[in-house]
C-alpha cells in the first residue's frame, strides 16, 4: 500500500513536470488581453484615448451597427494596430427586454451565415481576412443548439472568447480550446483595485488573463473612466513584466508555443 502511494506521488510529480509554464516573449511573466464589446461610443471617446496615451493595444468586438460617423474611426484604430473583431451583426441572445434579437429564432445555419456577413463587413472596414469572435451574451448555443463545433468546422473564425469571472485565469494552455477562451466579464462599476487585483493574480500564475469590457465612462455595464485609466497606468508601469497584446496575437503566440513544445 505504501509502495502504491509512493508510486502515485511519483507519477503525479511527473505529470506536473510534463506541463511546464508557457514562456512569454522577452522574459515577461504574464499576458493580459483587453477586449471591448458591442462597438460603443464610450470606447471610442474614453477608452481609446486612454489606451493611446498608455501606449497599449486592445481588441474591439464590433457588431453591425457601426455608423457612417464611426466607421472611419474604427478603421483608423485598425491602422494603429488595434484589432477589430466579430461579435455578429445583430447580437442575438436569449430574449430579454434589453435584447431585441432573439437567438431562439436562430439555427446553426443562420448564426454562421451572420458571422460570415460580419466578417465581410469588417473586411470592408479594415481589409483583414482572419477574424476572432466573441459569442453574444457569451452564449454558445442558438435555438437550443450548441454551435461551437460547427463554427470550428466553418473556418470563419480563428479564435473565440467566452465569459467567466475574476478567476478566469488561463494556465493550462495544452487543454485550452481556441474557440472557448475564458475571460473576466466585468459587471460594471468595478474599482481600479479590483481590476488591478486580477492582473496581479495573472502575474502570480504566469498565465494569461482576458478582460471583457463594455462601456467605459459611459453607455452600459460601465467601468468608471478613472478605474480604467488606473488599470492602464498599472499595465504601462509594469510593461517589463506584463505583455499586453490583441486577442488574435495572444492566441497566435499560445498556439505556436503549444506546437513547438
Ligand atoms: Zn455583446
Amino acid at each position: 500500500m505504501k509502495r502504491l502511494t509512493l508510486l502515485l506521488l511519483f507519477s503525479s510529480a511527473v505529470v506536473v513536470q510534463a506541463q511546464p509554464k508557457i514562456a512569454w516573449p522577452h522574459h515577461k511573466k504574464a499576458l493580459i488581453v483587453l477586449t471591448y464589446d458591442d462597438a460603443l461610443n464610450s470606447q471610442l471617446d474614453v477608452a481609446v484615448p486612454q489606451l493611446d496615451s498608455a501606449h497599449l493595444t486592445a481588441t474591439f468586438f464590433l457588431i453591425g451597427d457601426i455608423t457612417s460617423q464611426t466607421t472611419s474611426r474604427w478603421r483608423a484604430l485598425s491602422k494603429k494596430g488595434y484589432e477589430l473583431a466579430n461579435h455578429t451583426v445583430y447580437h442575438p441572445c436569449i430574449s430579454t427586454n434589453d435584447n431585441p434579437t432573439a437567438s431562439e429564432n436562430y439555427t446553426v445555419f443562420t448564426i454562421l451565415r451572420e458571422i460570415g456577413s460580419m466578417n465581410m463587413l469588417l473586411n470592408a472596414v479594415d481589409g483583414k481576412t482572419t477574424r476572432t469572435y466573441a459569442y453574444p451574451c457569451t452564449e454558445t448555443s442558438v435555438g437550443g443548439k450548441y454551435y461551437v463545433d460547427s463554427l470550428r468546422k466553418s473556418g470563419l473564425i480563428k479564435y473565440a472568447r467566452i465569459g467567466g469571472d475574476g478567476n478566469a485565469i488561463i494556465t493550462d494552455f495544452k487543454n485550452l480550446d481556441p474557440l472557448l477562451v475564458p475571460s473576466y466579464g466585468l459587471e460594471g462599476k468595478n474599482t481600479a483595485d479590483e481590476l488591478i487585483a486580477f492582473v496581479k493574480k495573472v502575474e502570480q500564475s504566469g498565465g494569461m488573463g482576458v478582460f471583457m469590457f463594455h462601456g467605459v465612462g459611459g453607455d452600459y455595464i460601465t467601468t468608471p473612466a478613472e478605474a480604467h485609466k488606473k488599470l492602464l497606468g498599472y499595465l504601462d508601469k509594469n510593461r517589463k513584466d506584463i505583455w499586453v497584446t490583441t486577442f488574435q496575437q495572444a492566441m497566435d503566440y499560445v498556439t505556436q508555443a503549444n506546437k513547438t513544445k
